[in-house]
């Protein structure tokens, strides 16, 4: 069965920033048709469940409070490559609008929930690396 990367909190984990999770039947319901990875880039980074909330500042990762967490970001992200190259991913489900999986829009850096286009760390990462990204808005298109 082919393998695929897949945000945690979407499959039930409780690895979200605020200890939660964000369970969605359809993504769930695709273990029939792949092998399921459940990956979170933020816990792998090294930072705790629950957290601080973290958008994209430019070219940075930043805490709501300031901290800069863009090196978290980077390594978890690193992590998730790795996982993803070992187990010959070709195709990612990632959480829309996280500032580390989400994919065409984030937050914008003001806190404020206002979007704007752009990719989270992760998805950015992984396109580059030739592995294409859904949303779970996106599950009829894989
Ligand atoms: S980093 Fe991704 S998998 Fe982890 S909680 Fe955020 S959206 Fe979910």
């Amino acid at each position: 069965m082919e393998k695929i990367i897949v945000s945690a909190c979407l499959l039930g984990v409780p690895c979200r920033y605020d200890g939660k999770s964000k369970p969605e039947n359809e993504v769930i319901a695709l273990k029939d048709r792949y092998e399921l990875i459940p990956v979170c880039a933020e816990v792998l980074g090294g930072l705790p469940t629950p957290r601080v909330g973290a958008e994209i500042v430019g070219d940075k990762v930043v805490r709501s409070d300031g901290v800069d967490v863009t090196y978290e970001y980077h390594k978890g992200a690193n992590e998730v490559l790795k996982i993803a190259k070992e187990n010959g991913c070709k195709i990612a489900i990632l959480k829309s609008k996280s500032p580390s999986c989400g994919k065409g829009k984030i937050y914008d850096g003001t806190y404020t929930r206002t979007l704007i286009d752009g990719n989270g760390v992760l998805t950015d990462l992984l396109i580059k690396n030739n592995i294409k990204v859904y949303t779970e808005t996106e599950i009829d298109k894989i």
